[in-house]
């Protein structure tokens, strides 16, 4: 993926580098990336240090970014203001490929951001969105226990420590218990285990859900 404008979007401050940590290493030097998240947080101090991990992790990556100030676990109450939010993203920033978390994931306000996009990108002449994504979020996509068929697959072998260097600075959302799939090691072998779909040694994946040409 070259020379594209890409829109991240995340529900909550950890998902977009949970999920595609190693992609946007990789493809932020060749592409145009935005990454947003919905969500500030569960409490104040939640928010304070995770906005500080996710805004170390874009300054590192050179990503611009923002932070909508929605509390965590609330989206489903606020569905007007989230689709509201992501279509101005869609008719100003106007991105080529948009990548979200999915509808099916066990928590709720993925459900809602994977389902505003759904309708904010649909591909009515106007939109400038030629390709939809919908990406796998440890500890979310596997917990809900549903079938994501995600059938496209991204070499993140070069990437990985980079991917495993910005998962660590989200110091309370990483687990320390191993079998946890949001542990550093949780995400490790499921990139891992993804690879060996794809034929890459860590792999991320997404669904695709639309592609125009
Ligand atoms: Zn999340």
């Amino acid at each position: 993926m070259e020379n594209r404008k890409i829109l991240m979007v995340g529900a909550h401050l950890d998902d977009i580098e949970f999920g595609l940590g190693g992609s946007l290493a990789r493809y932020s030097t060749v592409n145009t990336i935005r990454a947003i998240v919905l969500c500030n947080g569960r409490s104040a101090e939640d928010s304070t240090h995770r906005k500080k991990a996710f805004v170390e992790n874009m300054l590192e990556l050179k990503i611009p970014h923002q932070i909508f100030e929605i509390p965590d676990l609330t989206l489903h109450n606020n569905f007007r203001e989230v689709v509201s939010i992501l279509q101005e993203e869609v008719n100003t920033y106007m991105p080529d490929v948009v990548f979200g978390p999915c509808e099916s994931d066990l928590h709720r306000d993925h459900q809602v951001v994977g389902e505003s996009l759904r309708l904010t990108c649909r591909p009515i002449r106007k939109c400038s969105v030629r390709e939809f994504y919908q990406y796998k979020i440890p500890g979310s996509s596997d917990w809900s226990f549903i079938e994501h068929h995600f059938n496209v697959g991204f070499d993140i072998s070069k990437y990985i420590e980079t991917k495993v260097k910005l998962c660590r600075r989200y110091i309370g959302e990483i687990k320390e218990d191993d079998t946890h799939p949001c542990s550093l090691s949780g995400i490790k072998i499921t990139n891992e285990s993804d690879g060996k779909i794809f034929g890459f040694n860590y792999c991320e994946v997404a669904r695709l859900i639309f592609k125009r040409d």
